[in-house]
Protein backbone atom coordinates (compact mmCIF):
# COMPACT_ATOMS: atom_id res chain seq x y z
CA UNK A 1 0.00 0.00 0.00
CA UNK A 2 0.94 3.91 -0.39
CA UNK A 3 0.40 7.19 0.59
CA UNK A 4 -1.06 8.19 -2.27
CA UNK A 5 -2.71 11.53 -1.04
CA UNK A 6 -2.32 14.31 -3.78
CA UNK A 7 -0.56 17.03 -1.87
CA UNK A 8 0.46 15.49 1.77
CA UNK A 9 1.71 17.09 4.18
CA UNK A 10 5.03 16.05 6.15
CA UNK A 11 4.91 14.89 9.32
CA UNK A 12 8.05 15.53 11.27
CA UNK A 13 7.83 13.48 14.68
CA UNK A 14 8.82 16.13 16.63
CA UNK A 15 5.40 18.50 15.84
CA UNK A 16 3.80 15.16 17.64
CA UNK A 17 3.28 15.33 21.37
CA UNK A 18 6.02 13.78 23.76
CA UNK A 19 6.11 10.49 25.33
CA UNK A 20 4.37 11.15 28.38
CA UNK A 21 6.64 8.81 30.00
CA UNK A 22 3.89 6.84 32.19
CA UNK A 23 0.74 5.20 31.55
CA UNK A 24 -1.92 6.89 30.02
CA UNK A 25 -5.24 5.92 27.52
CA UNK A 26 -5.49 8.69 24.83
CA UNK A 27 -8.42 7.84 22.37
CA UNK A 28 -6.99 8.96 19.18
CA UNK A 29 -9.43 9.04 15.42
CA UNK A 30 -8.42 7.35 13.04
CA UNK A 31 -8.85 9.00 9.28
CA UNK A 32 -10.84 8.28 6.26
CA UNK A 33 -7.71 8.22 3.16
CA UNK A 34 -7.72 6.42 -0.51
CA UNK A 35 -4.85 4.05 -1.56
CA UNK A 36 -4.63 2.88 -4.89
CA UNK A 37 -7.49 3.48 -7.05
CA UNK A 38 -10.37 4.01 -4.61
CA UNK A 39 -9.71 2.44 -1.76
CA UNK A 40 -10.72 3.84 1.62
CA UNK A 41 -8.78 2.99 4.47
CA UNK A 42 -8.48 3.93 7.80
CA UNK A 43 -5.16 5.57 8.72
CA UNK A 44 -4.39 5.81 12.59
CA UNK A 45 -0.76 7.18 12.54
CA UNK A 46 0.97 9.29 11.92
CA UNK A 47 -2.29 12.05 13.52
CA UNK A 48 -2.02 15.47 15.18
CA UNK A 49 -1.97 13.59 18.51
CA UNK A 50 0.79 11.52 18.13
CA UNK A 51 3.19 10.69 15.05
CA UNK A 52 5.16 7.26 16.22
CA UNK A 53 4.39 4.71 18.37
CA UNK A 54 7.65 3.50 19.02
CA UNK A 55 9.40 2.83 15.42
CA UNK A 56 6.11 2.45 14.16
CA UNK A 57 5.50 5.07 12.30
CA UNK A 58 2.19 4.86 9.80
CA UNK A 59 -0.28 2.42 10.22
CA UNK A 60 -3.36 1.63 8.01
CA UNK A 61 -6.16 -0.38 8.04
CA UNK A 62 -7.50 -1.71 5.09
CA UNK A 63 -11.33 -3.38 5.38
CA UNK A 64 -12.69 -5.63 5.61
CA UNK A 65 -14.01 -4.81 2.11
CA UNK A 66 -15.71 -6.72 -0.49
CA UNK A 67 -14.64 -5.75 -4.31
CA UNK A 68 -17.04 -6.37 -6.74
CA UNK A 69 -15.71 -8.41 -9.64
CA UNK A 70 -12.87 -6.63 -11.42
CA UNK A 71 -11.93 -4.42 -8.79
CA UNK A 72 -9.62 -4.64 -6.16
CA UNK A 73 -6.37 -3.11 -4.79
CA UNK A 74 -3.99 -1.97 -7.13
CA UNK A 75 -0.93 0.45 -6.37
CA UNK A 76 1.38 1.03 -9.04
CA UNK A 77 5.15 1.23 -8.65
CA UNK A 78 6.28 3.93 -6.26
CA UNK A 79 9.24 4.38 -3.55
CA UNK A 80 10.51 3.66 -0.03
CA UNK A 81 13.44 5.33 1.51
CA UNK A 82 14.52 4.96 5.35
CA UNK A 83 11.76 2.86 6.72
CA UNK A 84 10.18 -0.85 6.56
CA UNK A 85 6.81 -1.87 5.01
CA UNK A 86 4.87 -4.46 7.22
CA UNK A 87 2.33 -5.82 5.95
CA UNK A 88 -0.52 -8.42 7.83
CA UNK A 89 -2.69 -9.63 5.67
CA UNK A 90 -5.98 -10.94 7.39
CA UNK A 91 -8.21 -12.11 4.38
CA UNK A 92 -7.62 -11.85 0.96
CA UNK A 93 -4.09 -12.09 -1.07
CA UNK A 94 -2.15 -9.38 -2.28
CA UNK A 95 0.59 -9.85 -4.74
CA UNK A 96 4.03 -7.75 -4.01
CA UNK A 97 6.20 -6.72 -6.97
CA UNK A 98 9.76 -4.51 -6.82
CA UNK A 99 12.45 -3.34 -8.14
CA UNK A 100 15.07 -6.34 -6.73
CA UNK A 101 12.25 -8.58 -8.95
CA UNK A 102 11.55 -10.16 -6.09
CA UNK A 103 7.47 -11.68 -6.92
CA UNK A 104 5.49 -12.89 -3.39
CA UNK A 105 2.06 -13.43 -2.79
CA UNK A 106 0.94 -12.55 0.58
CA UNK A 107 -1.64 -14.77 2.31
CA UNK A 108 -4.04 -14.64 5.30
CA UNK A 109 -1.36 -15.02 7.94
CA UNK A 110 1.60 -14.06 6.71
CA UNK A 111 3.84 -10.79 7.00
CA UNK A 112 5.27 -9.44 3.61
CA UNK A 113 8.72 -7.36 5.42
CA UNK A 114 9.81 -5.22 2.88
CA UNK A 115 13.48 -2.98 3.66
CA UNK A 116 13.38 0.61 1.77
CA UNK A 117 16.90 1.26 3.12
CA UNK A 118 18.83 3.56 0.92
CA UNK A 119 15.36 3.40 -1.98
CA UNK A 120 13.28 0.37 -3.34
CA UNK A 121 10.10 0.43 -5.52
CA UNK A 122 7.08 -1.48 -5.45
CA UNK A 123 3.88 -2.26 -6.58
CA UNK A 124 0.96 -4.37 -4.61
CA UNK A 125 -1.96 -5.84 -6.44
CA UNK A 126 -5.25 -8.02 -4.98
CA UNK A 127 -4.64 -11.58 -6.72
CA UNK A 128 -7.86 -12.09 -9.03
CA UNK A 129 -10.53 -9.63 -9.14
CA UNK A 130 -13.53 -9.27 -6.42
CA UNK A 131 -13.16 -10.75 -3.30
CA UNK A 132 -12.51 -9.66 0.39
CA UNK A 133 -9.96 -7.80 1.56
CA UNK A 134 -8.64 -7.33 5.72
CA UNK A 135 -5.07 -5.96 6.18
CA UNK A 136 -3.04 -3.50 7.86
CA UNK A 137 -0.07 -2.04 6.68
CA UNK A 138 2.70 -0.45 8.95
CA UNK A 139 6.06 1.26 8.56
CA UNK A 140 9.00 0.84 10.91
CA UNK A 141 10.95 3.78 10.68
CA UNK A 142 15.07 2.47 10.24
CA UNK A 143 17.50 3.90 12.74
CA UNK A 144 19.96 6.21 11.24
CA UNK A 145 22.33 3.52 11.22
CA UNK A 146 20.74 1.47 9.14
CA UNK A 147 18.52 3.30 7.07
CA UNK A 148 21.14 3.72 3.85
CA UNK A 149 21.57 0.24 3.82
CA UNK A 150 20.67 -1.88 0.73
CA UNK A 151 16.99 -2.53 0.14
CA UNK A 152 15.84 -6.20 1.67
CA UNK A 153 12.66 -8.02 0.57
CA UNK A 154 11.01 -11.01 3.00
CA UNK A 155 8.02 -12.48 3.33
CA UNK A 156 7.30 -14.64 6.71
CA UNK A 157 4.87 -17.52 6.04
CA UNK A 158 5.34 -19.13 9.61
CA UNK A 159 4.80 -16.40 13.06
CA UNK A 160 4.79 -17.88 16.54
CA UNK A 161 1.45 -18.33 18.14
CA UNK A 162 0.21 -18.61 21.49
CA UNK A 163 -3.11 -19.39 23.18
CA UNK A 164 -3.75 -17.11 26.45
CA UNK A 165 -7.46 -16.44 28.16
CA UNK A 166 -9.47 -17.78 24.89
CA UNK A 167 -7.08 -15.38 22.72
CA UNK A 168 -5.58 -16.88 20.16
CA UNK A 169 -2.16 -14.37 19.88
CA UNK A 170 0.47 -14.02 16.96
CA UNK A 171 3.52 -12.30 17.47
CA UNK A 172 4.02 -10.35 14.61
CA UNK A 173 6.84 -8.46 15.47
CA UNK A 174 9.42 -8.99 18.19
CA UNK A 175 9.00 -11.17 21.68
CA UNK A 176 6.13 -11.86 23.88
CA UNK A 177 4.73 -14.63 25.65
CA UNK A 178 8.68 -16.16 25.75
CA UNK A 179 7.83 -16.46 21.84
CA UNK A 180 10.37 -14.34 19.52
CA UNK A 181 8.77 -13.27 15.63
CA UNK A 182 11.34 -14.13 12.96
CA UNK A 183 10.42 -10.47 11.22
CA UNK A 184 14.00 -9.01 11.17
CA UNK A 185 13.55 -5.46 12.75
CA UNK A 186 16.02 -2.92 14.05
CA UNK A 187 14.16 -0.94 17.02
CA UNK A 188 13.64 -2.43 19.86
CA UNK A 189 9.62 -2.71 19.53
CA UNK A 190 6.48 -5.61 19.46
CA UNK A 191 3.52 -6.30 17.10
CA UNK A 192 1.03 -8.62 18.25
CA UNK A 193 -2.28 -9.93 17.00
CA UNK A 194 -5.16 -10.96 19.13
CA UNK A 195 -7.98 -12.96 17.94
CA UNK A 196 -10.76 -14.47 19.80
CA UNK A 197 -14.06 -16.31 18.75
CA UNK A 198 -16.13 -15.87 21.84
CA UNK A 199 -15.43 -14.23 25.59
CA UNK A 200 -11.49 -13.92 26.19
CA UNK A 201 -9.41 -12.44 28.82
CA UNK A 202 -5.92 -11.92 29.01
CA UNK A 203 -3.42 -9.84 30.69
CA UNK A 204 -0.49 -8.96 27.79
CA UNK A 205 2.93 -8.89 29.57
CA UNK A 206 4.14 -5.41 28.40
CA UNK A 207 7.57 -4.02 28.90
CA UNK A 208 7.93 -0.64 31.17
CA UNK A 209 10.24 1.12 28.53
CA UNK A 210 7.79 0.77 25.77
CA UNK A 211 4.84 2.75 24.81
CA UNK A 212 1.95 0.97 23.43
CA UNK A 213 -0.92 1.89 21.34
CA UNK A 214 -4.08 -0.78 20.58
CA UNK A 215 -6.73 -0.44 17.27
CA UNK A 216 -9.15 -3.10 16.93
CA UNK A 217 -9.73 -4.47 13.85
CA UNK A 218 -12.79 -6.40 13.64
CA UNK A 219 -15.77 -6.73 16.85
CA UNK A 220 -15.10 -4.83 19.96
CA UNK A 221 -12.22 -4.77 22.45
CA UNK A 222 -12.01 -3.97 26.46
CA UNK A 223 -8.25 -2.42 26.79
CA UNK A 224 -7.57 -1.45 30.24
CA UNK A 225 -11.13 -0.76 30.67
CA UNK A 226 -11.30 1.11 28.27
CA UNK A 227 -13.97 -0.02 25.08
CA UNK A 228 -12.64 0.24 21.63
CA UNK A 229 -14.27 -0.51 18.21
CA UNK A 230 -11.83 0.07 14.79
CA UNK A 231 -11.46 3.38 14.12
CA UNK A 232 -9.93 4.73 17.09
CA UNK A 233 -6.18 4.21 18.10
CA UNK A 234 -6.00 3.70 21.76
CA UNK A 235 -2.61 5.28 22.69
CA UNK A 236 -1.73 3.67 26.09
CA UNK A 237 1.87 5.31 26.81
CA UNK A 238 4.86 3.83 29.04
CA UNK A 239 5.15 1.98 32.01
CA UNK A 240 2.77 -0.67 31.90
CA UNK A 241 4.12 -3.94 33.10
CA UNK A 242 0.72 -5.55 31.49
CA UNK A 243 -1.86 -4.72 29.33
CA UNK A 244 -5.36 -5.96 30.27
CA UNK A 245 -7.52 -6.66 27.04
CA UNK A 246 -10.98 -8.58 27.35
CA UNK A 247 -13.72 -8.87 24.55
CA UNK A 248 -17.49 -10.59 25.09
CA UNK A 249 -17.76 -11.55 21.61
CA UNK A 250 -15.63 -12.52 18.25
CA UNK A 251 -12.85 -9.62 17.94
CA UNK A 252 -9.61 -9.15 16.32
CA UNK A 253 -7.24 -6.54 18.00
CA UNK A 254 -3.63 -4.94 16.72
CA UNK A 255 -1.29 -4.19 19.36
CA UNK A 256 1.79 -2.29 19.06
CA UNK A 257 4.80 -0.89 21.39
CA UNK A 258 8.81 -0.12 21.11
CA UNK A 259 10.95 2.39 23.14
CA UNK A 260 9.85 5.36 21.74
CA UNK A 261 11.54 6.89 18.89
CA UNK A 262 14.60 9.08 19.96
CA UNK A 263 15.62 10.57 16.35
CA UNK A 264 13.37 13.20 14.58
CA UNK A 265 12.24 12.07 11.34
CA UNK A 266 10.28 13.77 8.43
CA UNK A 267 7.09 11.80 7.25
CA UNK A 268 6.58 12.99 3.45
CA UNK A 269 4.74 10.99 0.62
CA UNK A 270 6.07 7.35 0.74
CA UNK A 271 9.50 8.54 2.31
CA UNK A 272 11.24 8.53 6.21
CA UNK A 273 14.48 11.08 6.33
CA UNK A 274 15.71 13.46 8.63
CA UNK A 275 15.32 16.82 6.71
CA UNK A 276 13.99 18.82 3.85
CA UNK A 277 16.95 18.14 1.55
CA UNK A 278 16.84 14.24 1.43
CA UNK A 279 13.00 14.44 0.84
CA UNK A 280 13.80 16.48 -2.02
CA UNK A 281 16.55 14.49 -3.45
CA UNK A 282 14.51 10.99 -3.02
CA UNK A 283 11.62 12.74 -4.70
CA UNK A 284 13.74 14.40 -8.04
CA UNK A 285 15.22 10.63 -7.87
CA UNK A 286 12.06 8.65 -8.28
CA UNK A 287 10.86 11.65 -11.01
CA UNK A 288 13.47 11.55 -12.75
CA UNK A 289 13.73 7.93 -13.12
CA UNK A 290 17.18 7.17 -11.62
CA UNK A 291 18.70 4.26 -10.75
CA UNK A 292 18.31 4.41 -7.06
CA UNK A 293 15.00 3.17 -7.20
CA UNK A 294 14.98 1.01 -10.19
CA UNK A 295 12.35 -0.16 -12.01
CA UNK A 296 9.74 -2.75 -11.03
CA UNK A 297 8.79 -5.61 -13.59
CA UNK A 298 5.31 -6.05 -15.34
CA UNK A 299 3.78 -3.95 -12.74
CA UNK A 300 -0.16 -3.54 -14.68
CA UNK A 301 -0.29 -0.31 -12.39
CA UNK A 302 0.69 3.02 -13.45
CA UNK A 303 4.07 4.18 -12.15
CA UNK A 304 2.59 7.25 -9.30
CA UNK A 305 4.51 10.66 -9.47
CA UNK A 306 5.97 11.93 -5.98
CA UNK A 307 3.69 15.23 -5.71
CA UNK A 308 4.47 18.98 -5.31
CA UNK A 309 7.46 19.60 -2.31
CA UNK A 310 5.76 22.79 -1.68
CA UNK A 311 3.49 21.82 1.22
CA UNK A 312 6.61 19.65 2.49
CA UNK A 313 9.06 22.67 2.23
CA UNK A 314 6.54 24.27 4.27
CA UNK A 315 5.78 22.21 6.85
CA UNK A 316 9.48 21.13 7.78
CA UNK A 317 10.93 24.43 7.34
CA UNK A 318 8.43 26.71 9.45
CA UNK A 319 10.22 25.12 12.95
MN1 LIG B 1 4.33 1.06 -0.58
Amino acid sequence: MSNTTSEPAASPSRDGALCPGRPVLARIPTRPAEVGEGLIIHRALPNQQRRMVGAWCFLDHAGPVEFPQGQGLRVGPHPHIGLQTFTWMIEGEVLHRDSLGYEQVVSPGQVNLMTAGNGIAHAEHSIGTGGRLHAAQLWIALPDSMRHMAPAFRNYPDLPRVASGGFCITVLAGTAFGQESPVAVHSPLVGLDLVAQKRAAAAVPADRSFEYAALTLHGEAVIEGESLAPGTLLYLGTGREQIDVRCDDQMELLLIGGVPFEEEIVLWWNFVARNAAEIEAASHDWNSGSSRFGEVAAAPGERLVAPDLAGMRLNVHRR
